[in-house]
């Protein structure tokens, strides 16, 4: 591991950070709390913490000593001054003359000592920082130790790397007890540059954030180095699997159906996915004792709560057979979900103070011969879930290369992921209707496409993008961090693969807006064949190419689904000239109501939205203007000529196919969205 100090950038950090009021020592440790965040061996998604002892002056104008420390909710690398908030370090002190000390109590003491009742909570693990003297201390949840402190004789091994130069703490959940044994522990062996923390990482500290951060760095390279002395080559015998295995896009879907968890009122609490796959995946999932090496628990104990301690093994799916798949994968998650409700019986009986059941079901699943899924949430959390997993992947192999990779047991297990201040991190409370919902948008690289796709986003679906237009779908995407697929709906081959990409990315589809067309014109009795066809290929044609396609991935997830379809003007009132474009759209009008008719019993809604005389819509400005000035009116008029005399605009045709897509009990319906417009209304 390479060390990353540069006098130079601590030197900048000083100057940046003092504009926001910090000291020198908070700079500093704002600049190697980065440098150890930055490293993904290190640190991952708020695993891991640094502190640093100085003073601030209180409201008064008082000088006081204090603690800044990492707080709740922050990541390491990309920590601001405020996310170390400062306590203040002798109340913290006093602690350690107390025998006990609840997690309540606990946190209330951090609290109550903040400098500023604004700050986010202190880490779980402050006490541990107040207790050592030192004055920069960092914390890591390495993976190099963890693989040599994640085995039968972790202690042992670590001494034999380390000898005198660290102390040795047994695992103790974190909180008040873990900081007081860590406090004994260094004050038995003042000497120590740092601690390891048995089957959960390491401290090392020093005068200087320079010293303290080399440490680190200096101590996880022994532990890369031991390992790849004590490694013995290839480390785990490959299963015999199916000759041809089926695809992702092909098993992800069942997947996220079989996980989905009925709420009772017809909808599905819903999960995305998130998948990874690379050799060294390949070789741990492929392993013919995957069950013993896999289901130990997680390289450090705070993963649990993302990760769950088990992750959902599924036999490896035959190409071909995907019937086969579904009835095997779904006895794995039964036995998986019952394994899991038998481990909180156990854990919880005979306890004074009862925990609160989890949702039983697995946030990382390994698939033999493909690969593994993070599950979450949201696509972050499915992220996070499949970044802890790879970890816990490498650790593991790290271990087993030299002896055998051992977790923590699980009755500490159970403690931590069902402990409140770890439980405190996840919540519900930021979740919008459509969290947890894939949405697919034709069309979506510009005007209503690209509107519905925005307002999709901010109900919090994770969205899809699709538009003939590579680069305008990828930036329509990346304004909300959704997927962008350059995709001509008229080519089957291009909306399968499209398709394909959005399970491979998400899981999964639980709303489509086949919304791509275009108004081709032509008077009826003289257009020609070609123009019409052309038109029925994008305005019929590609709705029932990218409708099949939803519907095959919505009858595999098996939790129902919702397409909307953007119709026009023209299926109901025809115009002078735009029978191409009519004609067509009139077909798809019907196709909504055919897939409504077919496929309610499968718990899929089609309705329509009927959109007209919109601002960045379908038609081009020299349509508009031609149009308008067809009916004698100023472009303004013509726009605002409906019956509320209102300018209708793509965000409302969005907000049209948002209320449709959150109207579970409507199917077969048509909104209409004009201003109003007598000719046009449905009868
Ligand atoms: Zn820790």
């Amino acid at each position: 591991m390479k060390n990353l100090w540069s006098d130079a950038g601590a030197r900048t950090a000083v100057t940046r950070y003092a504009k926001d009021g910090a000291n020198e020592d908070l700079a500093l440790r704002v600049y190697t709390t980065r440098l150890l965040g930055g490293e993904p061996r290190l640190v991952l998604h708020g695993g891991g913490n640094t502190s640093v002892k100085t003073s601030a002056r209180d409201v008064s104008g008082k000088t006081v000593d204090v603690l800044c420390v990492k707080g709740s909710g922050w990541d390491m690398g990309a920590i601001e001054p405020q996310g170390l908030p400062a306590v203040r370090l002798e109340p913290l002190r006093e602690l350690l003359g107390l025998k006990t000390l609840s997690d309540e109590d606990m946190v209330n003491a951090q609290r109550c000592n903040l400098l500023d009742s604004a700050s986010p909570n202190p880490s779980v693990e402050t006490l541990l920082h107040a207790f050592l003297p030192h004055k920069f201390i960092d914390h890591t949840h390495a993976n190099a130790v963890l693989a040599l402190t994640d085995q039968p004789d972790g202690e042992a091994i670590c001494r034999d790397v380390y000898g005198d130069e660290m102390g040795y703490v047994p695992y103790i959940m974190p909180g008040f007890a873990l900081a007081k044994e860590a406090f004994r522990v260094y004050r038995e062996t003042p000497d120590v540059k740092g601690l390891v923390l048995l089957k959960h990482g390491i401290f090392t500290f020093g005068d200087s954030a320079k010293e303290a951060y080399a440490g680190m760095v200096r101590m996880v390279s022994r532990a890369e180095k031991h390992i790849r002395k004590g490694a013995r080559g290839k480390t785990f015998a490959i299963a015999k699997l199916p000759k041809k295995i089926a695809a992702v896009a092909q098993i992800a879907p069942v997947l996220r159906g079989l996980i989905a968890m009925p709420k009772g009122d017809g909808c599905h609490d819903r999960f995305i996915l998130e998948f990874r796959t690379n050799r060294a995946l390949r070789g741990f999932v492929d392993g013919r004792e995957i069950k013993r090496y896999a289901c130990q628990g997680t390289a450090t104990p705070d993963h649990v709560i993302r990760t769950k301690q088990k992750p959902l093994i599924v036999p490896a799916p035959t190409a071909g057979k995907p019937d086969a798949f579904v009835r095997a994968a779904a006895k794995a998650l039964e036995a998986y979900v019952n394994e899991y409700r038998a481990y909180f019986a156990r854990n919880n009986k005979g306890r004074k103070v009862k925990k609160k059941e989890l949702d039983p079901i697995p946030r990382v699943i390994l698939v033999p011969g493909v690969g593994l899924f993070g599950v979450g949430g949201s696509a972050k959390a499915a992220r996070i879930a499949a970044d802890l997993a790879e970890t816990n992947v490498n650790v593991i192999e790290d271990a087993e290369s030299m002896s055998r990779f051992e977790a923590i047991p699980e009755p500490d297990v159970f403690e931590i992921e069902h402990w409140s201040l770890e439980q405190a991190k996840l919540g519900r409370g930021g979740e919008k209707p459509l969290s947890r919902h894939v949405a697919l948008v034709t069309g979506g690289g510009s005007g209503i496409g690209a509107a519905t796709a925005r307002a999709f986003a901010a109900q919090g679906a994770e969205v899809a993008v699709l538009d003939l237009d590579g680069d305008a779908a990828k930036n329509a995407a990346a304004s909300f961090g959704g997927l962008g697929v350059g995709c001509d709906v008229t080519d089957p081959k291009a909306v399968r693969a499209a398709f394909d990409a959005v399970c491979e990315a998400y899981g999964g589809l639980d709303i489509v807006v086949s919304n791509a067309g275009a108004a081709w014109q032509g008077r009826i009795g003289e257009v020609d064949d070609a123009t019409l066809r052309k038109s029925f290929e994008l305005n019929f044609w590609a709705h029932q190419t990218v409708s099949q396609n939803a519907v095959r991935i919505m009858k595999e997830q098996g939790t129902g689904g919702c397409l909307l379809f953007n119709t026009s003007k023209q299926a109901i009132n025809p115009g002078p000239d735009f029978g191409p474009y009519g004609l067509a759209k009139a077909a798809t009008l019907f196709l909504m109501r055919q897939y409504a008719l077919d496929h309610g019993r499968d718990g899929i809604r089609a309705n329509a939205v009927n959109a007209d005389r919109i601002r960045s819509g379908l038609l081009t400005g020299a349509m508009i203007k031609s149009r308008s000035k067809a009916r004698g009116l100023s472009v303004e008029d013509y726009m605002a000529g409906n019956l509320l005399g209102l300018e209708v605009s793509s965000d409302d045709v969005a907000k049209a196919f948002l209320d449709l897509a959150l109207s579970p009990k409507t199917t077969a319906a048509v909104l209409t969205v004009d201003g109003g417009n007598i000719a046009a209304t449905l009868r």
